[in-house]
């Protein structure tokens, strides 16, 4: 039985299904469901209890649920229609959305057209294929993140990361707040994976050491993990530690596009013309599921796009396709800026890349001149004299664990009595 027919089904609600729908109804497309599986709305943002979010899409600095907070209120304020604990099981090659809920059973919704928002996942110990025994103890960064900041949970107590992606930077930092002990961070290639401004304020103003050329060659335990052995430059060292997280890398999500017939390149990447449109007519990608986004602000920014492709087609079905190319607008400046010693890449003619010094994430071509901006902002932090807002959660009287982030900097030698302090006042 068809429950609804709707000219947008956006499937997920995060950052970018967010931003698409806000944008679809202000450009007067209203008859729209957005689909998400989980009880709330915001997606991986309501995680990401951290500060960092929002310097350009709301030109304030914010923390994730703070950002999904603003969305939030957008879509409230329109009237937007949202389908919580709505997984989204099947689609049709006529457009017919199969969705399981516990309020509804299953429902089928009839849609013109689909905007697949559904983010990423992470790569795990099986994907890099870590040889040892299979412990307790073993997690992703972000479900480590899901434990500790939804759940209130402890996870453990020595912690030893791979991976120098924002995630493990972040989680190394949020982990050393909470009281754990991080051995280290370690990173196979022989710089850097993640944004400087988060090396600095994660590991650096924590006393968090960052191995680099080094990669967990075995993970020891029976029942827990009790250590590790870890390979640098062909020297092994044996760690104790009790907790192995790893954060090697994300995959758009795109089992619901496969089952599709979509065609998907690489086994990971959604072939898309220059619109945003996969190989099958009126079905649209943004956000994580379109490629990994490092800043929210883009994937909100891709969201908006993917709105004013959408309503395009839907206006103009007759014009939409002309002048689209098979070629992203941005795909050249997929490129990102290695890290090296002195800060600076030498571009080449004609190249272009997203700069990772300060969180603009400017896209530098040659001729552009950056680096002094780049170069100020890496002073100003780490000239702050190791401070920064704290943001951690806390047990409200409703048994319900909450975000919260200091107005004010704090000495990070004074974070551990502060987060005492802060949990039993908003106990
Ligand atoms: C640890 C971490 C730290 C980060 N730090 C920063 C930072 O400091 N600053 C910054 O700007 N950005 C940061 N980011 C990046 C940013 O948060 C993300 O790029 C952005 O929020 C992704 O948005 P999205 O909408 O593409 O995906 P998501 O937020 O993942 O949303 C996808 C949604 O789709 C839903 N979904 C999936 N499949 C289905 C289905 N079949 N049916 C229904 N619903 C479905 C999911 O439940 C989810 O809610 C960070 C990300 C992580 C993980």
């Amino acid at each position: 039985m068809i429950l609804k027919e709707i000219d947008v089904a956006i499937i997920g609600a995060g950052a970018a299904g967010l931003a698409c729908a806000i944008k679809l109804h202000d450009s007067g497309i209203q008859n729209i469901v957005i689909f998400e599986r989980n009880p709330f709305l915001g997606g991986i943002l309501r995680q990401c209890i951290h500060l960092g979010f929002g310097l350009t899409y709301f030109n304030e600095e914010l923390t994730g649920p703070q950002y999904a907070d603003k969305l939030v209120k957008n879509i409230k304020d329109r009237n937007i229609g949202c389908r919580l604990n709505s997984m989204v099981l099947d689609i049709s090659e006529d457009k017919i959305l199969t969705v399981s809920s516990p309020q509804d059973g299953i429902m089928k919704y009839k849609t013109r057209t689909i905007v697949f928002a559904v983010g990423c996942r992470e790569r795990t110990r099986d994907n890099i294929e870590v040889p040892g025994t299979r412990p307790m103890g073993v997690f992703t960064a972000g479900q480590a993140q899901t434990l500790i900041n939804l759940h209130g949970l402890k996870i453990g107590q020595k912690v030893v990361i791979q991976g120098s992606g924002d995630i493990g930077l972040i989680m190394a930092r949020r982990l050393k707040i909470e009281g754990y002990d991080v051995i280290a961070v370690l990173e196979t290639l022989p710089y850097l994976s993640g944004l400087i401004r988060n090396k600095v304020q994660c590991l650096d103003h924590f006393g968090i050491p960052l191995m680099l050329s080094s990669r967990i060659k075995k993970i020891c335990g029976r029942k827990r993990v009790s250590g590790v052995y870890v390979e640098t430059e062909n020297q092994e060292q044996y760690y104790d530690c009790d907790t192995v997280l790893f954060s090697v890398g994300l995959i758009p999500e795109l089992e619901l596009a496969r089952n599709l017939g979509l065609n998907i390149q690489d086994n990971s990447n959604i072939a898309v013309n220059s619109a945003f449109e996969g190989t099958k007519d009126g079905i649209f990608f943004c956000g994580n599921c379109l490629h990994i986004n490092d800043l929210a602000d883009n994937a909100s920014l891709e969201g908006e796009k993917a709105a004013s492709f959408v309503a395009e087609y839907l206006r103009h079905p007759e014009v939409f396709r002309e002048g689209l190319t098979n070629k992203l607008p941005y795909c050249e400046c997929q490129k990102y800026s290695q890290y090296n010693n002195d800060f600076f890449y030498q571009l080449k003619d004609g190249e272009s890349l997203v700069c990772i010094i300060c969180p603009k994430s400017c896209i530098l071509s040659k001729g552009s001149n950056p680096c002094q901006r780049g170069k100020d902002y890496l002073s100003s932090i780490t000239s702050e004299g190791f401070s920064q807002r704290l943001t951690t959660t806390v047990l409200n009287s409703q048994e319900e664990y909450i975000p919260i982030v200091t107005k004010e900097s704090v000495s990070i030698e004074s974070f551990p009595e502060k987060v005492k302090e802060l949990k039993i006042k908003m106990s």
